[in-house]
């Protein structure tokens, strides 16, 4: 029999090894250097890391947070992003556990698109985990995660379309009766096929992201026009867009209004304990970008039970 840790082991230390790949990725992206040149080096003594030196989560511990030669300490962040992504990881695996128990319990067991969503889903965790750490520490939220993700969410969705069953999502005008137009890309053609499955997919979540955008875009004009300074990068438009590339318009949504009630929550913090003023920057990224982990954990869940209350 297998060990209970046969699978959680090996990929929590997966997960641990791509947060290692991310801490590179916050420590570069924000000053535009190469994440694959030169290899990780200590940024005061410049001595590049031996691999010893560069073990995700032990290496922290066992130098005690400092540099081997010049003894500067290392900050938390490296540890704490590796057991992040090792996490996230090992929440990913329960998914798939989950689908596969469906099979095991005789309902359909999981489809290509099931993991498809799966590999969205840690994509996803890795860039909103590298997001909340650079908005943080830097107020950026590079074009290379923002824009990049909201193409690889895109791209994913197109690519699940290609994977749906024939008729599978097919929207229909009227269900009750075969009208006499169809979409040209449907091949179950009823007659009242309005957007066959793919169509659906692709065009509802390109509605999504642009969505999503305009949306933002329309809260920062107004708050310029209103308080007649910048509030709202437009690194947020593009995180928000990227959000709803990958889960879709409502949980984007759900992503927003957490993540205002997380910065509202902070600022009112810091203002108690005079640490800011009107005019303090405040990590909205950050808490959209928390917002995003929570709505692709819970969104599901949540959003069904709103729309029931309606
Ligand atoms: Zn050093």
């Amino acid at each position: 029999m297998l060990s209970p840790l046969a699978f959680e082991l090996p990929v929590f230390v997966l997960g641990l090894l791509f947060g290692s790949f991310l801490n590179v990725c916050i420590s570069r992206l924000p000053d535009h250097r190469s994440i694959i040149k030169p290899r990780s080096h200590c940024p005061k003594c410049k001595q590049t890391i031996r691999w010893y030196d560069n073990i995700p989560l032990l290496s922290w511990v066992l130098l005690r947070a400092r540099c081997r030669h010049c003894k500067t300490p290392i900050s938390w962040q490296y540890p704490l992003v590796e057991l992040a992504m090792g996490l996230w990881f090992l929440e990913i695996l329960s998914l798939v556990f989950t689908l596969e128990m469906d099979n095991v319990h005789g309902l359909p067991g999981p489809t290509t698109n099931d993991f498809i969503g799966i590999a969205a889903f840690a994509i996803l965790g890795f860039l909103l985990i590298g997001l909340i750490v650079m908005d943080w520490q830097t107020h950026t939220l590079p074009d290379a995660f923002t824009l990049t993700g909201t193409a690889i969410g895109f791209f994913l969705v197109c690519v699940q379309a290609i994977f749906l069953a024939p008729g599978e999502d097919d929207i229909k005008l009227t269900p009750r009766h075969d009208l006499r137009i169809s979409s040209p890309g449907s091949f179950a053609a009823k007659g009242n096929v309005f957007l066959t499955g793919p169509e659906h997919l692709v065009f509802g979540r390109l509605a999504a992201i642009v969505g999503a955008a305009l949306l933002l875009l329309a809260i920062r004009a107004i708050y310029k026009a209103v308080r007649h300074r910048e509030g709202l990068g437009l690194g947020d438009v593009k995180l928000l867009a990227m959000i709803a590339a990958f889960l879709g318009f409502w949980p984007a949504i759900l992503a927003l209004f957490l993540g205002v009630i997380l910065t509202s929550v902070y600022a009112v913090i810091l203002l108690a304990r005079r640490k800011a003023d009107a005019t303090t920057h405040l990590p909205l990224g950050t808490f959209l970008s928390i917002g995003g982990l929570i709505a692709a954990l819970f969104g599901g869940p949540v959003i069904a039970w709103y729309s029931s209350l309606l």
